[in-house]
């Protein structure tokens, strides 16, 4: 049978059959925001959903993440479907309803929504009239600690991976029209790195700069200094971001301040760029600081590497995403986002594709505003659900 033919009307039926319960379940998520690695009341809430479903489950995967596997009908390739859970640490002004009831934590990048379709799509995949269709095994794989922790990679260090021929992921996608599936092969997320970086002058009196090496005026020369490593050195149609998001120094008005510190990101697809930047900041920053009678030292951590889409996964996709929203809802994006991603780990060992599934303008991923129109996720579920019976159609 033909996959694309079947998945008219699919995402009806995910959400007449579970629309409710996925909803119910991401405001569940979403009114309990958890960091990092310590997601185990959010993935007890993924376990009482997944209750009673013909799975395999394991939990206790990188900390609190789970893995539930279902067999299909007939033998065949295992894909995986990975969703995110953790949320940030800022601070709800939705006014939701169901808003978050922990001061400075936040569901802001769409995780609960995430992990509520995957859910939906675990539900929906394990009726016996899906099941039935599926040739091979589907993981649903629920992680914690995307946001830093990395917790991607430890689950692919702890063995996710292993044994899996493909693997999917989505993210809610401020920006992009609602209910449009986007993706492209190769890169579709940079490289994520942080620095930190110590100058380290004279501190003095205010009124006697002449004994001192102002910290603070050479930590301004250095962060306009490092500006021009992007503007100047890097090949203008090659991308790449250097950004300070934090910068401190000094104690009083009156005292002139020995050391100060900045820290920040730097984000690339290139992975030659990548290697090369940190030692041009370095060079940069100390030259600056030397000509000041200061010195600078860097401290610099590669963190996720580039988001790199499979060809034929992306491909997958978007054809599955055209059958089931329309071919106009299907969209092979020109460029990459310079945002970071830790999927990225599961994708240097499989190949697979990083999907962004549109929803509209609303306020940007990682705002306090942060929101999304609910109905997007039976068309989540029924995106991964349909990304499974296609890529297990042999
Ligand atoms: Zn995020
Ligand atoms: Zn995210």
């Amino acid at each position: 049978m033909d996959v694309a033919q079947g998945l008219q009307g699919l995402v009806d039926e995910v959400r007449g059959s579970f629309g409710g319960e996925i909803t119910t379940l991401r405001r569940d998520i979403h009114r309990e925001p958890e960091l990092g690695f310590d997601t185990e009341k959010t993935a007890r809430k993924v376990l009482a959903a997944l209750d009673g479903l013909p799975l395999e489950i394991e939990t206790g995967v990188a900390q609190n993440g789970i893995v539930a596997t279902l067999q299909g009908a007939g033998d065949g390739p295992t894909i995986a479907l990975r969703a995110d859970m953790d949320a940030l640490p800022i601070h709800e002004e939705t006014g939701l309803p169901f808003s978050s009831g922990t001061d400075g934590k936040m569901h802001a990048c769409g995780h609960d929504g995430h992990t509520s379709m995957l859910v939906g799509a675990a539900k929906t995949l394990s009726q016996d009239s899906f099941r039935g269709r599926l040739n091979g095994k589907v993981k649903f794989v629920f992680q914690p600690a995307e946001e830093g922790g990395g917790g991607g990679r430890v689950m692919v260090e702890e063995g996710v991976a292993e044994g899996v021929d493909q693997i999917f992921a989505l993210h809610l996608w401020p920006g992009l029209p609602f209910g449009t599936a986007a993706t492209k092969a190769g890169p579709i997320m940079a490289a994520a790195d942080k620095f930190e970086m110590e100058i380290k002058g004279t501190g003095g009196h205010g009124a006697m700069p002449h004994l001192s090496a102002d910290a603070i005026v050479v930590a301004a020369q250095i962060a306009t200094a490092l500006q021009t490593l992007v503007s100047r050195e890097v090949d203008p149609v090659q991308p790449a971001v250097v950004t300070i998001g934090e910068i401190g120094a000094g104690s009083a008005f009156n005292i002139i301040p020995e050391t100060a510190r900045m820290g920040g990101t730097v984000r690339t697809i290139d992975d030659d760029l990548r290697r090369r930047l940190p030692e041009r900041m370095e060079q940069l920053a100390k030259g600056v600081a030397r000509g000041m009678r200061a010195d600078a030292e860097l401290d610099y951590t590669f963190s996720y590497p580039v988001t790199r889409n499979d060809p034929e996964a992306a491909a997958l996709a978007l054809r599955v995403a055209a059958s089931l929203f329309g071919e106009e809802r299907a969209v092979e994006t020109a460029h990459p986002s310079m945002g970071g991603e830790d999927f990225a780990f599961f994708l240097e060992k499989l190949p697979g594709a990083y999907v962004w599934l549109g929803i509209g303008d609303v306020s940007g991923l990682h705002t306090p505003q942060f929101q999304f129109d609910e109905e997007i996720l039976p068309q989540g579920a029924a995106l991964l659900t349909a990304i499974a019976l296609e890529a297990l159609s042999g």
